[in-house]
């Protein structure tokens, strides 16, 4: 796809040329190169981005050439569409259950960096996956809060597991590494320090030395009004706890972001369908489409409402029911929203940090989902 060819100022200059029916996700190039620069300038290690959280070409394309160099991929697919937009790539295939031939497609790309969390699932690795300059990065988790939702739920072994995992990876003559996530929209730096100092002892406990370890997603993003993340605190957060931790031994580090990467460099434009008897607000996108996260990661007051013209809404705020356009009563946004007074049919409103797990989860559920993505300079005004 490449850069769209209109580059938009903003949305409202959107709202009014357009007046868009289908709702529209407006990504800023800027903001996603300044974000991946954060992140190879602050980050003290390799920077990777997972490709689940917003798949897009013109994602991919903008963060090869802001840098990033490393992509965590999940399924043959994910791997397919890297191999062709960036074909240098480093490839870290980090879905820690694979069919056998979503092993073999791998295998045949040149994966060269896998992660496990099971005895089953190496079983199937060390028969199928050459070991020349192969790592596998064995998986742990903690029962530790600090994320929107716990990933631990599906993924990850325990430490002493991971231990007996980690043995194997080195014995079986496989570069052996370390990989957690702490979860999506991890606001609590102390995550981080927990699962580190947890990674040396699982080392110490194995008598193996992690050449790498990967400390996962779960950047937060700038989810509500509240100051945005500052993603430099958590960058130098684990730097001094991998080297309080591991010592000498301190392996190579690496990051996944996928939400902290991309959310912030895109905003979705909605339409107002109906006011039903001044009392529930109709939208043409919901739970169903780029809103599927919604009543999950509560990201509701960073919203703007503009009217036709493009003119900010700005009366003061009544509490609304928000429902998506489907015939399903689940289809609504949580609790109450509250919208100007002055919002009227025919409006748009606007959600900020909308890059994450939007489009990805889009259905065409009732025959909508119909949705464009646009490029501009801006994301506000
Ligand atoms: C989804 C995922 C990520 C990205 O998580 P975010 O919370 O979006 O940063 C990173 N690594 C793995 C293995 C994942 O599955």
């Amino acid at each position: 796809m490449g850069l769209s060819k209109t580059i938009w100022a903003n949305p409202s200059e959107i709202i009014r040329v357009k007046a868009p029916d289908h709702p529209v996700l407006v990504c800023a190039p800027t903001v996603l190169q300044a974000t991946a620069r954060r992140f190879l300038r602050g980050f003290p290690g390799l920077v990777t981005y997972a490709v689940k959280s917003n798949p897009d070409e013109m994602v991919i394309q903008n963060l090869v050439a802001a840098g990033i160099k490393g992509f965590d991929v999940a399924s043959p697919f994910e791997i397919d569409l890297i191999r062709r937009l960036a074909p240098g790539a480093a490839l870290h295939y980090h879905n820690p259950v694979r069919g056998r031939d979503e092993i073999a497609h791998a295998v045949k790309a040149g994966v060269k960096s896998w992660s496990v969390d099971s005895m089953s699932e190496l079983d199937k690795l060390i028969a199928m996956v050459p070991t020349a300059g192969c790592e596998i990065s064995v998986r742990f988790k903690l029962p530790v809060a600090g994320a929107a939702y716990d990933f631990g739920a599906k993924f990850g072994a325990t430490p002493d597991l991971a231990g007996q995992l980690l043995g194997r990876v080195a014995a079986a003559g496989f570069i052996p590494s370390l990989t957690f996530h702490p979860g999506t929209q991890c606001t609590d730096p102390m995550a981080w320090d927990s699962y580190i100092r947890t990674a040396a002892q699982i080392c110490t406990d194995a008598g193996v030395t992690a050449v790498r370890l990967n400390v996962g997603g779960g950047f937060p993003s700038h989810r509500t009004t509240q100051a945005a993340p500052a993603l430099e605190q958590i960058f130098a957060l684990i730097d001094r706890v991998a080297t309080e931790a591991f010592g000498a031994a301190r392996p190579v580090l690496v990051c996944e972001p996928g939400r902290g990467m991309i959310a912030d460099a895109v905003c979705l434009i909605t339409r107002v369908k109906a006011l039903r008897d001044d009392a529930h607000v109709f939208l043409n996108d919901g739970v169903y489409g780029c809103l599927a996260e919604l009543p999950l990661m509560g990201n509701v007051d960073r919203i703007e409402v503009i009217s036709p013209e493009g003119l900010l809404r700005d009366a003061a705020p009544v509490e609304r029911v928000v429902f998506g356009p489907t015939c399903d009563s689940v289809d609504r946004l949580p609790g109450h929203l509250p919208l100007p007074g002055d919002l009227a049919e025919g409006d748009f409103v606007v959600f900020q940090g909308m890059g994450a797990y939007s489009a990805g989860l889009n259905t065409r559920f009732n025959g909508f989902g119909a949705v464009d993505t646009v490029t501009a300079l801006a994301l506000h005004g």
